[in-house]
């Protein structure tokens, strides 16, 4: 096989397995990829929670406990349902979704942890080095070959699962609202003042903002956001994913911090019934509030809607700012743009998807929004790092069958 045609065939097929780690739970899955035309054969997953003591823990406690979960799915190993044998050597794509110092396709130093979890012995140190002396430990054979962030592989899974080519080749932007908030973007290498390394054949590059970072330099703050941040895990970092929004009262339930989860705010939002009872019986069973007036309940459901359009608004605001940078913000460039969306709460919460998807429009015009299409990339993300495996594998095995 000539070394172009392996590149091709390497890049596409055999058996790939990819560790999503991006909040409370991580997902492990296991992709059958078909070559060139044969898509997604076979996929298999399995999900856990991270035990909140291993987010305050060590970082060998996390990665032992990560190892371990993996190498169950491994001997509970069903691979005999895929149609191709495992690699001699399997291979992992790692979606970390936490800031980091990426030094290579599979190496990258954690800069600081957000979304609750706060392990100080795993700064700065390299997280691909981390999971693979755990694998190590726990017996796995393994080879970490490629770090993504989930907006990355949310990109790259967007691009591949769009059964629709014109569509798929326009995912440019992929944004994530969950837990935590950030974007990436498909920009032209030479746009990249640090960028000093080599241009790629393509002449783009894909861009990690971590905008939940973005602070006071580009959006306005309020004195509820300086109360929320001094109060955090981080202070002054992550300013733009801080989520608790009742304040301090008498209540006691409501000094515990995120003891509202974004499903309770969400159901308490979405209450249609005359009485909002879903609100009385929320405010009941979360924060042990109980008798309340109708008229509280409303002013909950207003607050909950004021709270949704200024996170939905700030969104919008910054899918439009990624647009504007890549000449993509007006009809002079007709080109078609998808924005491949994920997390729980663009996915779970329709009173935020609507605000965010018509402020969009609002911002960009009604012409041009039709050149734009939001979609819901599904768990792209780890399917995104199976693919970027493919791409950075090394093993042969499949290759020489
Ligand atoms: C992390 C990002 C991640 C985002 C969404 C943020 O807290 O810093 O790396 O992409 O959450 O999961």
């Amino acid at each position: 096989m000539v070394r172009e045609e392996e590149e091709e065939s390497r890049s596409d097929e055999g058996v790939f397995y990819a560790l999503d780690l991006g909040g409370t739970n991580f997902l492990v899955l296991r992709v059958q990829l078909g070559g060139k035309a044969g898509g997604i054969v076979h996929q298999e997953f399995t999900e856990a929670s991270i035990p909140p003591a291993l987010m305050g823990g060590t970082s060998d406690a996390l990665f032992n406990y990560i190892a371990e979960k993996l190498a169950n799915f491994v001997a509970a190993e069903e691979e005999q349902k895929f149609h191709q044998p495992p690699r001699r050597q399997r291979e992992l794509g790692f979606t970390f979704s936490f800031p980091v110092m990426q030094t290579s396709i599979n190496s990258g130093t954690l800069i600081r942890w957000t979304k609750g979890f706060s392990i100080s012995d795993a700064v700065g140190q390299d997280v691909v080095a981390e999971l693979t002396k755990a694998l190590q430990r726990k017996g796995v054979e393994m080879r970490v070959a490629a770090l993504v962030n989930d907006t990355i592989g949310t990109l790259a899974g967007g691009r591949y699962t769009n059964k629709d080519v014109a569509v798929a080749v326009a995912v440019a932007v992929a944004v994530i609202l969950g837990t935590g908030t950030n974007a990436a973007y498909v920009e032209r290498a030479q746009a990249i003042p640090k960028w000093h390394g080599p241009v790629p054949k393509s002449g783009e590059m894909v861009i990690n903002m971590e905008w939940g970072n973005f602070r006071s330099l580009h959006l306005p703050l309020m004195e509820y956001d300086h109360a929320m941040d001094v109060e955090s895990l981080n202070p002054g970092e992550q300013i733009s994913e801080e989520a608790a929004f009742f304040g301090d009262e008498v209540h006691a339930k409501l000094k515990i911090s995120f003891i509202l989860r974004t499903p309770d705010m969400s159901a308490m939002h979405h209450d249609t019934s005359s009485d909002l009872r879903v609100v009385g019986q929320k405010l009941k069973d979360v924060l042990e509030i109980s008798n309340t007036s109708l008229k509280k309940r409303r002013i909950v459901v207003k607050l909950c809607n004021i709270v949704t359009a200024r996170g939905a608004r700030l969104a919008a605001a910054g899918v439009l700012g990624i647009l504007k940078k890549m000449g993509r913000d007006s009809l002079k460039d007709p080109q078609k743009t998808v924005v491949a969306m994920d997390g729980g709460l663009y996915e779970h919460y329709a009173e935020y998807r609507g605000c965010l998807e018509n402020t969009l429009r609002e911002l960009v015009g009604e012409e041009t929004a039709s050149s734009i299409v939001v979609e819901h990339s599904n768990d792209g993300s780890g399917i995104g790092a199976a693919l970027l495996t493919a791409s950075h594998s090394t093993s042969k095995i499949n290759l020489e069958n």
